[in-house]
Formats: structure tokens, C-alpha cells, sequence
């Protein structure tokens, strides 16, 4: 039976004149990044070291088999990082995923002219034009932080606008109509319009809900509030699992079941989904077919500096390579099959259930459904039940 997929994604539309040859394509944008050249390396550089990586999630209990919002979701995990044997705690550098090493090559003028597809030029190009013009970004974000109690509506709508939209590929970001704050403009005052839909996803009968953003086959969740996080990345470079995990991990009941859920909506294919607060953010990637849940480290979204607070750039580059990751991804590497860290999902799903992950789940629709449970606190009691 052919199950409904989601709708293909359109490209952005880069402006390539029709009289332009692919070498002087080529050529073009390896003139804009060799602008960026010391930056994007300083940044590979980093996303090819200890900086940030990859752990493998398992759950220890969930409700993934209950009609549940994503809000209400929970789910004990346990990280392969914390495993006592030290076998088990291995970690996955962000190359054996993602095929940093292209663009390096790119701007090594390496003999790469074939390897580079017409749909990684206009990858670079992005990330190019966003260089160019990250001055005036790096402003825009500073007066938004500026804003004490900044609505994660406007956040997600200024960051969403001002950098996710602008690093991908992709034409389509959809803001959740959720927010009842938002308005179909760029709230930052740049006029730039804002597309608010319904990004709902998952079953009536398993977990469902919204996501803040969709961007091409990427969801994003914005959260507000973390203070407390951003001493982590003050800290002077150290090795991505010594460093404390930001709040963003409290967080993570909602994360790990919007994951999942999107990968089972999206049909096959690793996707990921990013956690962004106003200090940092996170990725999830969730494989169906072989059960393995991937979670990043938290990365810092800013580093203060004599301008104030910038964008920074090895985060800048890992943001755009999760985003146009179908584009970068190098796909599940058997090792880590082998590995065998798997979430266990299946362990607590029935039949019925299964099946509703595996042929079932869809986009949009599930915005008005109940959840069947509830955050509920009686005496000592505290924490989320089911309705009877
Ligand atoms: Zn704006």
C-alpha cells in the first residue's frame, strides 16, 4: 500500500543567470566562501575535533503508546555516555555523520569539480550569503537579547527568519500557528514576511502535536528561558561530554518524542530535529529502521566578544549542515549498528501501536486532539498521568 509521504521540498531559489555556465557557477561561489575562508576553516576545524558529538539514547520507559502531546510526553532514557562499562561509552564525532570534509575540500580548490553537485553549490552559496551579511544578523540578535522576557514566539520567529531560514536550502518555513502572538511579519521590524501554519504531526492515538518550526524535511522547538546554561559555554574550550549539559536537557521529554515521531512521519530517512533556546541548541536524530536515537551535545549559539554578543561560527556551520543534512548526511554507519546502543522503542509499543508508527502517523490535523494525559500533582505526588 503507498502511504501519503511529505510533500517534496523546494529548493531555495538562488538567483543562477540562465546564461551562466556550471564553471562559472562553480567558480562564483568558491569566490564568496574564499571571502569567509579563515572563518569556515577555524570552524570545520572545530566541528572535526572534540567540540561537539553525538551519544546513542536508550529509553528506559515512555509513553510512546499513549494518545499523548508532545508537552505531556515522558521518557526515562539512559545515554551510552553513562554506561559503567567503558566499552560502551563511545562517542560519534560529527564527520562520521555528516560530510564536513566536502566543503573543506571545496575551498582547498581540491580537485572536487565532480564530487560537488549542483545541490551542494547552492548549499555553499547560502552559507556564503549568510557570511556576508552576518554583521547586520549578529545586531538584529543582540537587540533581541537585549529584551529581558523575549516571548519564545518572537524568538522563534526572529532567529527562524534571521538565521535557520537563511542557512537552508529549503523555501518552506512554517511557523506554528500556535503562537498567539505572532504576526505574519518579522517581529524584529525588517517587514520580512513570517508563514504560519499548522505544523502538527504523529496520531490521535500515540504521541502528537506541534512543532515550532518545519523547515524543509527539519523541525525545530524553540524554548525561552534558560538561564543558567550560558556560563557553560563562557567556559574556555573543553571536550564536549565534560562540558555540563544546558537546560536544554529538560527539555528533552518533548525533544525525544518530537523526534521520533517526525522520523516515522517523514517515512524512512534519519531527520533531525534541533532544540534551540537563546543561549544553545541541540540535536536529535531518531533511525527507524534501526532503532538507534543519536543526541548531540548542547552547542553555544553565541560568543561574547569586544562587539558584543556574535554568532558562533563553528555552531553557525553545524546549524546549516543539520538543516541542509540531506545534502550532508553520510547515512547510519554499520558500526554503529553493530554497536548495538538501540532506543528500544519497539519494548514499549503493542501491536497496535507499532503499526501506528510504522504506517500511521502524519502531518498536520493534530492540533485540536486531547492528550489523554495529564501534568497532575496530588501531595507529594507530582508528575504526568493518565485520564480515566
Ligand atoms: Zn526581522
Amino acid at each position: 500500500m503507498a502511504e501519503e509521504t511529505y510533500p517534496p521540498f523546494k529548493i531555495a531559489k538562488i538567483e543562477i543567470s540562465k546564461t551562466i555556465s556550471r564553471r562559472q557557477h562553480f567558480q562564483r561561489v568558491h569566490k564568496k566562501l574564499l571571502n569567509h575562508k579563515d572563518v569556515i576553516f577555524e570552524a570545520l576545524q572545530q566541528l572535526e575535533s572534540d567540540w561537539a558529538g553525538f551519544c546513542f539514547v536508550k529509553i528506559l520507559f515512555c509513553n510512546a503508546d499513549e494518545s499523548c502531546n508532545f508537552t505531556e510526553a515522558y521518557c526515562k532514557t539512559m545515554r551510552n555516555v553513562q554506561e559503567k562499562n567503558p566499552a560502551g561509552r563511545r562517542i560519534v564525532w560529527i564527520p562520521d555523520l555528516f560530510d564536513v570534509a566536502l566543503l573543506k575540500s571545496f575551498l582547498d580548490n581540491e580537485d572536487v569539480e565532480e564530487q560537488i553537485l549542483d545541490k551542494h553549490l547552492v548549499a555553499f552559496e547560502k552559507l556564503g550569503q549568510f557570511l556576508d551579511t552576518v554583521e547586520d544578523t549578529n545586531k538584529i540578535l543582540q537587540n533581541e537579547l537585549k529584551i529581558e522576557s523575549i516571548k519564545e514566539g518572537r524568538w522563534a520567529s526572529i532567529f527562524g527568519t534571521h538565521v535557520l531560514k537563511m542557512l537552508a536550502v529549503y523555501d518552506q518555513m512554517k511557523i506554528d500557528s500556535g503562537y498567539c502572538e505572532l504576526s505574519t511579519e518579522c517581529p524584529c521590524g525588517c517587514k520580512k514576511p513570517i508563514n504560519i501554519d499548522d505544523n502538527s504531526m504523529g496520531h490521535e492515538e500515540v504521541w502528537h502535536g506541534s512543532v515550532d518550526i518545519l523547515l524543509g524535511p527539519t523541525c525545530i522547538e524553540v524554548f525561552n528561558s534558560y538561564q543558567g546554561d550560558e556560563d557553560d559555554f563562557l567556559e574556555s574550550s573543553n571536550s564536549a561530554f565534560e562540558r555540563k549539559r544546558g537546560k536544554l536537557e529538560n527539555s528533552q521529554n518533548q525533544l525525544i518524542s518530537e523526534s521520533i515521531t517526525f522520523a516515522f512521519a517523514m517515512r524512512g530517512g534519519v531527520v533531525p530535529l534541533i532544540g534551540i533556546s537563546k543561549s544553545s541548541f541541540i540535536i536529535y536524530m531518531y533511525d527507524p529502521d534501526d532503532d538507534l536515537l543519536y543526541e548531540s551535545t548542547s552547542m553555544p549559539l553565541f560568543l561574547d566578544s569586544v562587539k558584543g554578543r556574535q554568532l558562533h561560527f563553528s555552531s553557525v556551520v553545524a546549524l546549516w549542515i543539520a538543516i541542509n543534512h540531506s545534502y550532508f548526511f553520510k547515512g547510519v554507519q554499520a558500526s554503529h549498528v553493530e554497536f548495538g546502543y538501540k532506543a528500544n522503542l519497539q519494548n514499549f509499543l503493542g501491536e497496535e501501536q507499532h503499526e501506528i508508527y510504522q504506517k500511521h502517523i502524519r502531518m498536520g490535523g493534530l492540533r485540536h486532539v486531547n492528550s489523554n494525559v495529564v501534568e497532575f500533582k496530588a501531595g507529594m505526588n507530582k508528575g504526568k498521568f493518565k485520564r480515566f
